[in-house]
């Protein structure tokens, strides 16, 4: 099975780090890309573990190096996909999941055509506002560029292959497993899978010819 990359994109407050972090608890097959980000840590963030916290000057010598697989602007801070998160996770084995925007999502999808796309929509804007204010990590000012952003993003819809309603969280997280499963059952993600018709095939003709006493 070749592994693939799975992007969860949504509004700021849409819920898509949060059903990432429970696909990652629930599934040994997915793996986290950990993105760069210019943006200041939050209190209960990790460096290395939610984000890589770099400097801007740190961030833009990465990209001049070409560090990057895709890089985009989000509200006047630096986000990014190093390429070595995805190369580590691809070389587990793993699926990996991209919590990034939708600009970036577009540049996955053009350098990995086989990539999916999943965005995740909050089931109203009453409920997205309470959601992100009560994530408690915005300033007023911040929470209203966020929004400001999401009406834009919300336009690129389209260009994702699934969107998943996050009402319920557990409903959500089971949706987005159970694409990641119709994913994998995918033919042209399996490679082995004419090897092992061939052989059904071969056995099937042996048996007939069995049958018939030739
Ligand atoms: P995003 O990563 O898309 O900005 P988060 O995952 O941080 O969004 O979710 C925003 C807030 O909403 C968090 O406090 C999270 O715990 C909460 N949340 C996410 N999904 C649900 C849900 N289905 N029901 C209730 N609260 C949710
Ligand atoms: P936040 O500041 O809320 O963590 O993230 C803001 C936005 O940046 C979200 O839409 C998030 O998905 C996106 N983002 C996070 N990491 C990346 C990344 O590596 N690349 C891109 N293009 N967007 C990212």
């Amino acid at each position: 099975m070749k592994p693939f990359l799975l992007v969860l994109s949504s509004p700021s407050g849409g819920g898509k780090t949060t059903i990432a972090r429970m696909l990652l608890q629930g599934r040994d097959d997915v793996g986290y890309s950990v993105s760069a980000t210019t943006r200041p840590r939050r209190p209960k963030e990790r460096d290395g573990v939610d984000y890589h916290f770099l400097s801007r000057a740190e961030f833009l010598r990465r990209a001049e190096a070409g560090e990057f697989l895709e890089h985009a602007v989000y509200n006047g801070e630096l986000y990014g996909t190093l390429r070595a998160e995805v190369e580590r996770v691809l070389g587990s084995g793993r699926h990996v999941v991209l919590d990034i925007e939708v600009a970036g999502a577009r540049q996955i999808r053009a350098c990995f055509e086989n990539s999916v796309l999943v965005y995740v929509l909050p089931p109203s804007i009453d409920v997205l506002i309470k959601r992100l204010r009560g994530r408690r990590t915005e300033s007023d000012d911040g929470l209203h560029a966020r929004l400001r952003t999401a009406a834009e993003e919300l336009l690129a819809v389209s260009e994702y292959d699934y969107a998943v309603l996050n009402d319920d969280l557990v409903v959500a997280v089971e949706q987005v497993a159970a694409i990641i499963d119709s994913e994998i059952r995918r033919v042209d993600r399996q490679p082995d899978l004419s090897r092992f018709t061939d052989r059904l095939r071969r056995d099937l003709l042996a048996e007939i010819r069995r049958e018939a006493g030739v």
